[in-house]
């Protein structure tokens, strides 16, 4: 049996969060060294973190959904989200049906 939403939530922001601090300290590391260094992998690096943060930050409004009875239920077009989906990335908030992928064209 798979964790409550919440504590999956939580542990999700806590390795989010704890990657967004590791991928800080090497970009830090890779600025210190730059007189030799390729700057390809830093700028990859940067997008990564990038979307970190975006992550953190659905994650934060899942956790608001959640407070307030909406988590599961998707935020364009209020059909419930698959169980599958949220297993595999519990800050989701688009069932990505059809009439989702129809809406976001
Ligand atoms: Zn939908």
């Amino acid at each position: 049996m798979s964790a409550a939403p919440d504590t999956r939530l939580a542990r999700r922001r806590a390795t989010t969060q704890r990657r967004i601090d590791e991928l800080r300290a090497s970009a830090i590391a890779a600025e210190a060294c730059a007189w030799w260094a390729d700057t390809q992998p830093a700028l990859r690096e940067s997008a990564l973190a990038v979307a970190l943060r975006e992550r953190l930050v659905r994650i934060d409004r899942a956790l608001v959904r959640l407070r307030t009875g909406l988590y599961g239920v998707c935020e364009r077009c209020g059909a419930d989200l698959d169980a599958a989906r949220l297993d595999e990335e519990p800050e989701s908030e688009c069932c990505e049906g059809p009439r989702c992928r129809a809406l976001s064209r």
